[in-house]
């Protein structure tokens, strides 16, 4: 049997995948089992921060796996506490915690806030307002997170104390604070999953500022958005806010799985012995290729994203077929006249890798492609949008 084959005999049916199989690259580029040829506009979905086997990155993780893979949370280890030190210093939040993935990261968001209004304010002050249409994860309890009807299916009974706010409209948040008993608020500052939608920065700074009046706890989904991938280390720099709590993942450890829950002054005390853990969570190997990436992403590399970003930007602009380009740095959706996932598929066959973002195409490549392959791949994915 082909491998297609024994994917559909052996897997659990859960992706719908494109008929490629990937066997190995370097950097932008991927190569399939018939070493055919692939630019990677799609970075892993804002993962391979790097790239493919980058060599510095490559070489953290290895130096680190000769060393020591794992030993328990109940002992110290350097690369996690290096790492966590690096997360606070390049950001300003106090404390962190690390688990394995995004949907893990915003379990601790929730759990945190709870547990700080708990704390703070006695029972009862429980709901989190998230906002329509976004994506927090697969989780029973982010899926309740999660602002969008179709993930509310088939799966309940789900985690209560989630309402749902219409993003860019500031009466509609006054409105469910009002009427309801909260503790936070929870964020993506670019609804990726949604369709690269970006928050309005006026929308932003009112509901930090009710945030901030009310004592609701502001958390910010940055398990797509963070780690360089829209031109700033987190994207929250970009509206000039200070998040309670940032959540990421995705491009942290370049491809390793690591989730990590920041928690700024007001919860560095909230979490204690006992109350979350995880036995994975700040992994030695993970937290070596997650320093590699953090201490990569320095002011030279950011610059780099936003010139690549507005050479996208300048490029698309004005391209038939095209109706509509929104994003920041390397986060671009392209709302196109053909069905997205035609264009993808189009794509692929020329060789170059892009992805979907509900009708749009997303772009989230590695922040270093060289702007060669960048050129090559923007000009193969405006043919074949406007073919
Ligand atoms: C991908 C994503 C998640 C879920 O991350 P997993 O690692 O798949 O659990 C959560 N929030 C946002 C904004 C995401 O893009």
């Amino acid at each position: 049997m082909n491998i297609k084959e024994l994917d559909s005999k052996y897997i659990a049916g859960t992706y719908s995948r494109f008929d490629v199989t990937f066997t190995h690259g370097h950097g932008s580029t991927l190569y399939d089992e018939n070493e055919k040829e692939y630019i990677d506009l799609g970075g892993g979905i804002a993962v391979t921060t790097f790239g493919i086997s980058d060599d510095v990155w490559k070489n953290d993780v290895i130096s680190q796996l000769e060393k020591l893979q794992h030993v328990s949370n109940l002992y110290y280890t350097q690369p996690q506490v290096k790492l966590a030190e690096l997360l606070c210093q390049k950001t300003g939040m106090k404390k962190v915690f690390f688990s394995n993935s995004g949907a893990e990261a915003n379990e601790c968001a929730i759990k945190a806030a709870r547990k700080y209004s708990n704390d703070k304010h006695g029972k009862g002050r429980s709901t989190i307002i998230t906002l329509k249409n976004s994506f927090h994860g697969r989780t029973i309890t982010t899926l309740s997170a999660t602002g969008q009807d179709v993930f509310h299916k088939d799966f309940g009974p789900f985690t209560e104390g989630f309402i749902y706010a219409e993003p860019n409209n500031i009466s509609d948040m006054e409105r469910l604070i009002s009427e309801n008993s909260c503790c936070a608020i929870m964020i993506e500052l670019i609804q990726g999953e949604g369709g690269v939608y970006v928050l309005d920065k006026e929308y932003v700074s009112q509901l930090a500022n009710i945030a901030t009046e009310k004592d609701l706890l502001l958390i910010v989904d940055e398990v797509q958005t963070g780690n360089g991938r829209t031109g700033e280390l987190y994207c929250y720099m970009n509206y000039n806010i200070t998040p309670d709590i940032v959540s990421t993942a995705k491009g942290l450890a370049g491809g390793l799985p690591m989730g990590a829950t920041l928690l700024g002054e007001k919860l560095k005390d909230t979490l204690g012995p006992s109350s979350h853990g995880s036995t994975f969570g700040g992994n030695p190997v993970c937290a070596a290729g997650a320093i590699s990436v953090l201490t990569r992403i320095d002011d030279p590399l950011l610059a780099g994203v936003r010139e690549k970003s507005k050479y996208i930007f300048d490029e698309l602009e004005g391209t038939p077929g095209i109706k509509s380009i929104s994003g920041l740095g390397l986060m671009i959706g392209i709302e196109t006249e053909k069905p997205a996932k035609d264009v993808v598929t189009a794509c692929i066959k020329k060789g170059v890798v892009t992805l979907t973002a509900k009708d749009k195409v997303r772009l989230l490549p590695a922040l270093n492609i060289p702007f060669e392959q960048l050129k090559k791949a923007i000009q193969i994915l405006k043919e074949e949008i406007s073919a």
